[in-house]
């Protein structure tokens, strides 16, 4: 039997009777005709199942319009979505990492229409996309070139692939790491077609260690930035001038991962002090590669800094070209790289430096507003009080360094059985949001760390569409 005899036997309206119904035209304006399609042809199979089984269904045109326009407006919802990251972890990979200031993103907006990426507006030829930060870069660096890719990642991989193919690299035991996401130094070098030479131990690696193994097929002496761990107790490591000047004197490149890079001597900003690219290139290393959104507070990206016959053969490389950095990556990483001219207004404009460095009154002031609207909207069911706690950088910087800072602690007010139930149905809810909050649940407890909070108004705001029930 046809289907649309068995739905008139049903008393199931038509497809093309529900895409005439007054109540589907606005989806039909918003969604266009194929999608309002799907959803009606989903809407009268469910319902035709329905009543083939003998369970009751709502047949009227009304009925089905609603859940036509439930399923369009779920399916219309971007899966990309603004949070907040109250979790404490500023640079937070899973929730990408660096917030970016309105300079870069005014920068991104104007570049996302034709730009001159490729194209040299003075002699009126073809360019280089490069052209638009090595200036930048090496006048930050103190480097005679550099280059730019998607990701630090991607920066070790073309670096290594470009310098040391099929020949050794000199890497010390304890800087064999892996960096969350699979991003191991092993797996790099083999796919980068490099052969590892381990040297050392992973506690103790003497200069000694890496003049015995150096040979006629070392291509290239590594150091790799610890990032997210620390090796404390019986411990050494060669200085890098050392080592540089060993490299230097083999007459091999020596490259210096330095993850995290902060780009400016962040001591200035009551931060823990993180080597700079800069030191890196005047400690003698002759390429250094560290990430653009980690301390550097800019957008993906991998940046490459260096001796400019080195960074010429990595530009060489073909693998480069599957690596290279889209337009509007470019415009943000040349808006963030402009405002490390002045690192004196540096806190103020760039939200990374800002927040890692935001002072303690500051968040506990925030606590202070925001605690009663928050015990407020979770009144029935949870209570809210202020506690101090600790923020981390993240993205495998400064591990070891805790930043001072306040959070609200949710805690349910059922005790016992139904606690964790609760707690779990308050994270969820936080989840749900249309803008979602997300925090950390420690003993029992959810609790949003302040310091990245700064749509204090939005954040309120929402509270009111929080769902209890
Ligand atoms: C983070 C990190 C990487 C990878 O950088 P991405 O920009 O995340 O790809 C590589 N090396 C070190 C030492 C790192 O800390």
């Amino acid at each position: 039997m046809p289907r649309e005899t068995a739905n008139l036997r049903l008393g199931i309206p038509s497809v093309d009777k529900m895409l005439r119904a007054p109540a589907l035209r606005a989806a039909l304006d918003r969604h266009g005709r194929p999608a309002v399609t799907d959803a009606v042809r989903t809407v009268l199979s469910a319902a035709r199942r329905d009543l083939a089984e003998h369970r009751a269904a709502e047949t009227g045109d009304e009925a089905i319009a609603a859940r036509v326009n439930a399923i369009l407006d779920v399916l219309a919802k971007p899966s990309l979505i603004r949070v907040f990251n109250l979790t404490g972890t500023v640079l937070h990979t899973n929730l990408g990492r660096a917030p970016l200031p309105a300079t870069a993103i005014e920068a991104m907006i104007q570049a996302a229409g034709a730009c001159n990426l490729e194209y040299d507006l003075e002699k009126g030829r073809r360019g280089d996309r490069d052209s638009h930060l090595e200036p930048l870069l090496t006048r930050l660096t103190g480097a005679e070139a550099a280059t730019v890719v998607n990701n630090n990642a991607a920066a070790v991989l073309l670096v290594l692939n470009s310098l040391a193919r099929d020949k050794e690299v000199l890497v010390s035991r304890g800087e064999l790491i892996e960096i969350g996401g699979s991003f191991r130094i092993p797996d790099i070098m083999s796919r980068a077609g490099c052969i590892l030479r381990e040297v050392g131990t992973t506690n103790r690696t003497h200069l000694s260690d890496f003049a015995d193994n150096a040979g006629d097929d070392t291509a290239l002496v590594m150091k790799v930035h610890a990032s997210n761990y620390a090796i404390e107790g019986f411990t050494t490591a060669p200085a890098e001038t050392a080592l540089a000047a060993l490299a230097k004197e083999k007459d091999i490149p020596f490259v210096n991962d330095l993850g995290s890079g902060a780009l400016a001597d962040l001591a200035e900003y009551g931060l823990p002090h993180e080597p700079t690219p800069a030191e890196a290139l005047a400690d003698g290393a002759d390429i250094v590669t560290f990430s653009g959104d980690k301390l550097l507070g800019g957008p993906q990206a991998g940046l490459i800094v260096g001796r400019a016959d080195l960074i010429a053969k990595i530009r060489k490389n073909p693998m480069k070209r599957a690596m290279r950095l889209d337009k509007v990556t470019i415009a943000a990483l040349e808006a963030i790289l402009r405002l490390y001219t002045d690192p004196a207004r540096l806190a103020d404009r760039l939200p990374a430096i800002g927040l890692l460095s935001r002072s303690a009154a500051d968040i506990a002031d925030a606590a202070t507003r925001i605690c009663p609207v928050l015990a407020n909207a979770l009144e029935p069911i949870a209570d809210v009080g202020i506690v101090a706690c600790r923020s981390q950088i993240g993205s495998g910087s400064l591990p070891v360094d805790r930043l001072d800072s306040t959070a609200l602690e949710i805690r349910p007010r059922v005790q016992g059985r139904g606690e964790g139930r609760t707690l779990n149905r308050i994270v969820e809810v936080f989840r749900s949001l249309p803008a979602p909050v997300i925090g950390r649940v420690q003993d029992g407890a959810l609790l949003f760390d302040l310091r990245c909070l700064v749509d204090e108004l939005s954040f309120v705001a929402q509270l009111e569409a929080l769902d209890l029930s």
